[in-house]
C-alpha cells in the first residue's frame, strides 16, 4: 500500500474504535502517523539504493521493531506531546472553520493508548502489505513479521499493488464523514466496503 492510502487505514480505523469520542484527535492523528512508520525502513534508500534495498520492508516490518518504536512514540508523546504542537502549528495554515485546540492538562492521554493504537496500527500495516502485493511485473513482497529471531516470510496477494480501488473508496469514507460526520459509522461502513472489495477483486481478477 501507498502512504497515503496507509494514512487513510489509520485515520478510518481510529474513526470506527470512536477513539475519536474517547480520546480527541490526537489519539487519530497518533494512528494515521503510526499507520506508516513501518515503511521508515524505506528512507535510507534516498541516500543509497543500492546498499539500502534490501532493507525495506524488513527492518520495520516486523513485531520488535513495531513493539520499540510504538513505546518511543508513545513516550515521547507522553513527554512533549508532539502531536498536539504539530497539529496547532498545521492549523495556522488551514482555512479558519479548523478549529484544533491542545486539550491537555486537565485529562492527559495514558501512555498506554498510544502503545497499544502504536502497535495495533502498525501491524494492520504489515496486514495491508500482506494483502496489497505484486502484480503488474513486480513479484509479491514477502512480510517477516519475525524478522530477526524468524526469517519465515508472508504474503496472502487480493489486489495489485497500485491498484486505485483502496484509495477511491477510502477517499469517499472521508469526504462523506467532512459532509455528514457521523464518523464512527461511516468509517466502518468504509472500511465493510474495502475489504469486501479485497476479496471481490482477487476473486474475479
Ligand atoms: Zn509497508
Amino acid at each position: 500500500m501507498t502512504t497515503p492510502e496507509h494514512t487513510m487505514v489509520g485515520i478510518l480505523g481510529a474513526f470506527a474504535l470512536g477513539l475519536h469520542n474517547r480520546f480527541g484527535w490526537p489519539v487519530v492523528a497518533f494512528a494515521a502517523l503510526a499507520s506508516n512508520v513501518p515503511d521508515l525502513d524505506g528512507l535510507p534508500m534516498l541516500f543509497d539504493m543500492e546498499r539500502f534495498e534490501f532493507g525495506h520492508r524488513v527492518w520495520g516490518h516486523n513485531f520488535f521493531a513495531i513493539v520499540v518504536t510504538s513505546i518511543l512514540l508513545a513516550w515521547t508523546q507522553v513527554r512533549f506531546n508532539w502531536v498536539q504542537r504539530v497539529g496547532c502549528y498545521v492549523a495556522r495554515f488551514l482555512p479558519s472553520e479548523v478549529v484544533i485546540t491542545e486539550q491537555r492538562a486537565d485529562s492527559p492521554i495514558p501512555m498506554s493508548v498510544f502503545i497499544l493504537v502504536g502497535i495495533g496500527f502498525q501491524s494492520v500495516h504489515l496486514v495491508c502489505d500482506m494483502v496489497v502485493s505484486g502484480g503488474q511485473g513486480l513479484s509479491a513482497w514477502f512480510v517477516k513479521p519475525f524478522w530477526p529471531f524468524g526469517k519465515t516470510g508472508f504474503v496472502y496477494p487480493l489486489i495489485p499493488w497500485g491498484d486505485v480501488g483502496p484509495t477511491v473508496i477510502m477517499m469517499g469514507g472521508l469526504i462523506g464523514i467532512a459532509k455528514y460526520g457521523r464518523a464512527q459509522f461511516i468509517s466502518v461502513l468504509t472500511l465493510i466496503v474495502l475489504i469486501s472489495y479485497l476479496f471481490c477483486r482477487s476473486y474475479w481478477a
